[in-house]
């Protein structure tokens, strides 16, 4: 396996595959490097029913699968690994992942989001000790037991949806009155008669000797305190961009995403990017995909044009 490609795509969700399987099909040599330690969000999803024409939904792990299957099919070249650096090359780029230093002409970055921590004392400690970001993952742990979820919004929504069908009872605390989620989504939480809700309240504290026992609650209103036993606190409260290893190469916004225009080209010329981390409106699996084939077709033009094509 050479170590020189015309694209280089970071990342192996919905945007990098969508890339990968547009450059492939365009016969530009591609290697894709997904991450090894930090999963796709949409891997982690226990179901997708908003991806257009599959209307019984599907598991975010097997519509990965699929994506990834059609993209090899046509010659899409993957490994697993975690990108530590990129660097400007002569006519192009060099991408530092494990012990192998990788050049590419044009690279696509599509590395996602990962969740936002809530920052309170106890969630550290308790990190996969009754704390969880995950629910596909961690979910099951919780049969029968009481837990709490954390945040308002699609994520937290659809998540403690799926944890009700473990747990005894699925307690949503949210910071205001009303919930961001998709109002779909609400209305199934809303009449889930496993769900409770904490309104207007923020965690402050997650309590515990070894394990997660409870949550240190104030009414946002009232300032009123209040400890409430749980076995187990899922984290839903937002996304940070995986780009810490791009400060310096590309521009990124306030919060750390990447700055593109419409076709998806970053500050550095070659360097393309779509899908969650980058600075947009809407993060979906579909956006994802629209992306990832409009930054695979930016870099194919780009590639060419090096090339004299
Ligand atoms: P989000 O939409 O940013 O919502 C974060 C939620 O957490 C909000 O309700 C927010 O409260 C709350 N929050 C933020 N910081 C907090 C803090 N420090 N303490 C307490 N609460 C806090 O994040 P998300 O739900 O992870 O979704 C991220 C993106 O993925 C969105 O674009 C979403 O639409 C998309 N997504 C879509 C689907 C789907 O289509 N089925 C599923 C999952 C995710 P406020 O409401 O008060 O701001």
């Amino acid at each position: 396996m050479s170590n020189r490609y015309d694209v280089l795509i970071i990342g192996g969700g919905p945007a990098g595959l969508t890339a990968g399987l547009y450059t492939a099909r365009a016969r530009l040599t591609t290697l894709l490097i997904e991450s090894y330690t930090v999963p796709s969000q949409a891997v982690i999803t226990d179901l997708i029913e908003n991806y257009p024409g599959i209307p019984s939904g599907i598991s975010g792990f097997e519509l990965m699968d699929r994506f990834k299957k059609q993209a090899e099919q046509f010659g899409l070249e993957s490994i697993a690994e975690d990108v530590t650096a990129i660097e400007k090359d002569s006519d192009g780029w060099k991408v530092a992942a494990g012990d192998t230093v990788y050049e590419a002409l044009s690279i696509i970055i599509a590395t996602g989001a990962r969740a936002k921590e809530l920052g309170v004392p106890g969630e550290t400690k308790f990190r996969g000790k009754g704390v969880s970001y995950c629910a596909v993952c961690d979910g099951a742990l919780f049969k029968d037991k009481e837990i709490v979820v954390v945040g308002g919004g699609d994520t937290a929504v659809e998540e403690a949806l799926f944890l009700t069908k473990f747990a005894k009872k699925v307690t949503l605390i949210h910071r205001r009155d009303s919930l961001r989620a998709t109002k779909i989504l609400q209305e199934r939480t809303l009449a889930n008669e496993k769900m409770e809700f904490v309104w207007n309240s923020r965690v402050t504290e997650i309590l515990g000797e070894g394990m997660v026992s409870g949550v240190k609650v104030v009414d946002v209103k009232t300032l009123q305190t209040s400890e409430i036993p749980y076995k187990g606190v899922f984290i839903f409260v937002g996304l940070v961009p995986n780009t810490d290893f791009l400060k310096g190469v590309v521009e990124l916004d306030e919060s750390g995403y990447i700055i593109t225009d419409e076709e998806m080209r970053s500050s550095q010329q070659g360097i393309f990017a779509c899908g969650d981390c980058r600075n947009k409106l809407l993060r979906q699996v579909i956006t994802a995909c629209g992306d990832g084939a409009t930054a695979a077709f930016s870099a194919q033009k780009y590639v060419e044009e090096l090339k004299g094509v």
